[in-house]
């Protein structure tokens, strides 16, 4: 049996069991560090001789470099409280198991690979839209980090200002596809909430745009057997079948594979773990922790 733990910035997820049909789960609000993580520590500790591994899939930003000295460490968070704080070390401390860690977007990423719609393959794009925009890559069947770890919502894509004037919410870059796309984004610029913006909005087309131009770009450098979208904008689920026309027009038969040409509704599929994903990715990264290869 293994632990996992999905960190958020307003809640933590915890879970013991083995995958998706046996887990106990709890919801512990995010306070401070010390009364959360003791939260989190008291749900664990009685079945503590029976868990093999605890996988932590956390907010960000995290450092991921196992040579530095801050490796398991939520970094430069505004969270009050928690910048710098070794939340790895701390459960690897109190429970001296095994501890997995990476990013809730790559721990969303491998619980698809595992249990969900990305289920077999060894190269495939997670995508989550909601609040932010956030990817995570499987490639050669090893989630993908790179330096740090890709910021796939921070891509800049093309932003006709005639067709779309609005300026875009990231802080740091305006109109990147998360300034552009991500349901906040939506908010701001319709004054509508994006799960109430209806389905003949125009919001709805412009977004399928954005996602499908984002899209293309991860198609050409990465080149995913499959694409995964999740997050609270993708219940619309009319952005799929657009998303796809869309994509096909902007890669016009360039790449050649039968699994774009022909199959696009198998290519660009919605997630199926949905708010379990990240908590079953902290699974997955439990299983990893373990050394178990699956
Ligand atoms: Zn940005």
């Amino acid at each position: 049996m293994y632990g996992a733990i999905e960190a958020g910035g307003t809640k933590f997820i915890c879970a013991m069991g083995t995958g998706p049909h046996d887990l106990e789960t709890i919801e512990i609000p995010t306070t401070t560090t010390v009364a959360t993580i003791d939260a989190v520590i008291d749900f664990f500790r009685p079945r503590l001789s029976e868990l093999a591994a605890v996988g932590i899939a956390s907010f960000g930003p995290i450092d991921l470099n196992p040579d530095s000295w801050t490796y398991g460490y939520i970094t430069s968070t505004p969270k009050d409280g928690w910048r710098n704080f070794d939340i790895a070390g701390a459960v690897r401390k109190s429970l001296d198991l095994p501890v997995g860690f990476d990013t809730d977007v790559n721990g969303a990423a491998l619980g698809e690979a595992r249990w969900g719609a990305a289920r077999g393959l060894s190269d495939f794009v997670y995508l989550t839209v909601g609040t932010g925009i956030g990817g995570g890559a499987i490639v050669n069947g090893r989630l993908l980090h790179g330096l740090v770890h890709p910021e796939m919502g921070h891509i800049r894509v093309p932003h006709d200002r005639g067709r779309d004037p609005f300026d875009g919410i990231c802080p740091f870059h305006g109109d990147c596809l998360e300034g552009l796309a991500s349901g906040p984004a939506i908010e701001k610029r319709w004054g509508v909430r994006a799960p109430d913006l209806d389905p003949a909005h125009p919001g709805i087309a412009l977004e399928a745009e954005y996602l499908a131009l984002g899209l293309a770009n991860w198609v050409c450098t990465l080149s995913p057997q499959r694409i995964v979208l999740g997050g609270g904008v993708m219940k619309h689920a009319i952005l799929f079948p657009m998303i796809r026309r869309r994509l096909l027009d902007l890669l016009h038969d360039y790449v050649q594979a039968r699994e774009i040409t022909e199959c696009i509704d198998q290519y660009v599929v919605p997630a199926l773990l949905g708010g379990r994903a990240g908590v079953l990715g902290g699974l997955a990264l439990a299983e990893e922790a373990a050394g178990v290869s699956v």
